[in-house]
């Protein structure tokens, strides 16, 4: 990765006289940190842009080669405003599929009482089998998006398809990218143009340098920030539905200042195993957990075995509460 920093009093005009420059030069990304001085870090995979021919620019004080490729993920803040639920935490919770408006109103009306102010719901489902549900799609999404609204809340769903990310963004305020998409760059890339924020899940056989490079995918191309999201890893394991790599999540907190959360429902895959999940994610210092919650378990289109009772959710509030305030101590 190349950088080209800037004195601390350049001018706007400057930035971007050498932005055309690279454009011109061939720079296959630009993106810039504004900090105390702005930061360019250019993506230059073909090696064409000679740096030093930079350095005399005005209001260039000086340029450099990075070794660490990810820069964004190593030195993006987090945004001040992602809390959800609990103090310093985001806790994100909703039914894993958008069913009827009886069911969103129902589970959102019990959220909003609990003080979240994200909450979840899929419109788009990527289902193993063509068979299965396959979600509600845009009528959902806006169904659900209004009965969000009128509680206080807003929306994470997923997006599958690059082509419903323009439609969607007017509808949610934080778009999911599923594990089976976390390396689909077309959707990253679309995704980050919006300008929300981006809850990556990981890859389920992705590796947390892989992670952290579809993150920067998205953040390079315009997202305004990344939450991870561990949600289970594929293991020789069969007793859980996914292993829940809470370590591996607390080896990233160790990469990134950018929030991680942890999806218990997905690697435990049934409903006894959610309230742990979450509790152990929060205890390694974890940033929140997104749990999928339902008033009616059994009748749930999908996920069903792993959807939480709403007094299960008040019970793992509580618990996560008693745990946060004991690691803030
Ligand atoms: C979901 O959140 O409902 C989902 C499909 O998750 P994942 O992409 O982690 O399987
Ligand atoms: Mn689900």
């Amino acid at each position: 990765m190349k950088a080209i920093l800037f004195t601390s009093d350049a001018t706007p005009l400057q930035i971007a006289a050498v932005r055309r420059e690279l454009m011109h030069d061939g720079a296959a990304g630009i993106s810039t940190l504004n900090g105390a001085r702005v930061v360019l870090l250019i993506s230059d995979p073909a090696d064409e842009i000679r740096l030093d021919e930079y350095s005399s620019l005005p209001g260039v004080t000086g340029v450099m080669e990075q070794e660490e490729k990810n820069l964004r993920v190593a030195h993006d803040r987090p945004p001040i405003d992602i809390q959800s639920g609990i103090e310093g935490l985001t806790m994100i919770a909703g039914p894993c599929g958008i069913e009827s408006e009886e069911q969103v109103a129902t589970i959102y009306e019990f959220l909003a009482g609990e003080g979240l102010r994200f909450v979840r719901g899929g419109a788009y489902k990527p289902r193993t089998s063509p068979h299965d549900f396959q979600g509600s799609g845009k009528s959902g999404l806006v169904m659900s998006s209004e009965i969000a609204r009128d509680y206080g809340l807003q929306l994470v769903s997923e997006i599958v398809d690059p082509r419903d990310v323009e439609f969607a963004a007017s509808y949610i305020s934080m778009i999911q990218i599923g594990t089976r998409s976390m390396q689909n760059f077309p959707l990253l890339k679309e995704a980050g143009m919006s300008g929300l924020p981006i809850l990556l899940k990981r890859g389920m056989s992705a590796t947390v340098e892989e992670w952290i490079g579809a993150a920067e995918h998205a953040l390079v191309a315009g997202a305004a920030t990344v939450v991870f999201c561990e949600r289970g890893i594929r293991t020789f394991e069969s007793i859980t539905r996914n292993t829940l790599d809470v370590l591996g999540a607390a080896a990233l907190k160790e990469k990134t200042e950018l929030p991680v959360i942890i999806d218990p429902s997905h690697a435990a895959g049934r409903r006894s195993l959610v309230v742990q999940g979450a509790l152990a994610g929060i205890a390694a210092g974890l940033d929140g957990a997104i749990v999928e919650v339902h008033h009616d378990p059994a009748s749930a289109k999908s996920d069903a075995a792993q959807a939480l009772p709403l007094a299960d959710f008040s019970k793992l509030m509580r618990l996560s509460r008693n745990i946060r305030a004991a690691l803030t101590m």
